[in-house]
């Protein structure tokens, strides 16, 4: 876990020729880089050795229901916002093997699933993105039991956060109060700054493990130019946000509205096909399934990403507690908005967009939940 110093951070300079250095410092301090990469049309997060696989002078365009890359006029190294993936697939897998039984002459053998947690240094991690690492941190660390598999992952990262310098078409960081600048849980944050004549990286240093890798990058002292130009760009990026939600009292506008009509026109829209729970970086349910070989000789129980947009989610005895469609959306954005501040103490959202972006049908958080607002003061008194 990043050990954040004071909020006197030390900035340097790391010119962008240099960025392969960083990758290879960390990967001789045997760590996995992990970093965004163009596969199938879109940027995703899958591991890397050089600075040629991630998606330079790429950028993406987000509306509800609609990404498309685009090539930019520079060769900016993180000139995109965020892709379909989110650091979850790496911390909480999608599948994992939970334990196997095998049959063992008359006796069986019980295998426990203890892995050897892998280093992951993982590279461009956003401030929306390190806001949900630090609520899905709540989810699986901070009661009496710890998930073993997410905490043994999460203390081995090592985190490379990236400031935005532009804002995505379905982005609200700055009404969630998540970005487009990281404040804490990062070993190293970076501001990309390019130009004409001159392209590089002001690096904020945020922890001990950061300013000991940074020994083996060539770096500089950055001067209040440099600064300057990196408080610009961040600038930038909030100004130009695409989305806005109004979260004032949204806890308890939305328990006043469970039985607002809403929810219903929300459910004819609604395929329930619950990209909007995969995509999004703090959904964290879960089911577990047991499989067995012909034999019978081996039986295995995997635990796998669920959705509560499933009817078989809520599924206890006999039957399903959410039947409709307009119950699950009420349920998912009610938790993300609400509920999630009782359980955790923090809303579950973090403004990425990923949820509008990639449903099907453009449904977007902010625009229901104005929806729902809107209703109440156009209501008769
Ligand atoms: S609810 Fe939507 S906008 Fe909020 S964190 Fe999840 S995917 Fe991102
Ligand atoms: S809100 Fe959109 S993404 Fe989510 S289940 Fe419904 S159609 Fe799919």
């Amino acid at each position: 876990m990043p050990k954040n110093a004071s909020n006197d951070r030390k900035l340097v300079v790391l010119e962008a020729a240099q960025f392969q250095a960083l990758l290879r410092a960390l990967q001789d301090g045997g760590y996995s880089t992990v970093a965004p990469t163009l596969k199938e049309g879109a940027i995703v997060y899958d591991e890397v050795a050089t600075v040629d696989e991630l998606p330079v002078g790429k950028t993406d365009e987000h509306a509800g229901g609609s990404y498309r890359l685009k090539t930019r006029k520079d060769k900016a190294v993180f000139g995109y916002v965020v892709g379909p993936h989110s650091w979850k697939k790496f911390l909480h897998p999608p599948t994992l093997r939970l334990w196997q039984v095998r049959r063992n002459g008359n006796g069986l053998e019980f295998v426990h699933t203890q892995e050897q947690p892998p280093k992951y240094a993982f590279i461009g991690v956003r401030p929306c993105e390190l806001s949900a690492m630090q609520i899905q941190d709540k989810v699986f660390m901070a009661g009496e039991f710890a998930d073993p598999i997410y905490q043994g992952r999460r203390e081995n990262a090592f985190i490379v956060a990236v400031n935005c310098s532009q804002a995505g078409g379905t982005c609200f960081c700055v009404s969630m109060k998540t970005g487009p600048k990281a404040q804490s849980g990062f070993d190293l944050c970076l501001t990309e700054v390019v130009e004409k004549k001159s392209h590089f990286f002001v690096v904020e240093i945020g922890s001990d493990r950061g300013a000991a890798l940074l020994q083996d990058v060539p770096h500089s002292e950055a001067t209040p130019e440099h600064l300057q130009k990196a408080s610009a760009a961040v600038e930038q990026a909030a100004s130009q946000m695409g989305k806005t939600l109004d979260v004032s009292d949204v806890k308890d506008l939305l328990y006043r509205n469970a039985e607002s009509p809403h929810w219903e026109d929300v459910a004819r829209r609604c395929l329930g096909c619950a990209n909007c729970t995969m995509v999004c970086p703090t959904c964290f349910c879960t089911t577990v399934e047991e499989v067995t070989d012909l034999t019978g000789g081996n039986a295995e129980r995997w635990r796998k990403w669920d959705s509560c947009f499933t009817s078989d989610f809520s599924y206890v005895h006999g039957g399903s507690i959410r039947t409709s469609s307009s119950a699950r959306y009420r349920h998912w954005l009610t938790h993300k908005l609400a509920a999630w501040d009782d359980q955790f103490g923090s809303s579950g959202c973090v403004g990425c967009g990923r949820c509008i972006t990639w449903c099907p049908v453009g449904i977007d958080i902010t625009a229901e939940v104005q929806t729902i607002r809107s209703s109440e003061t156009s209501k008769p008194k």
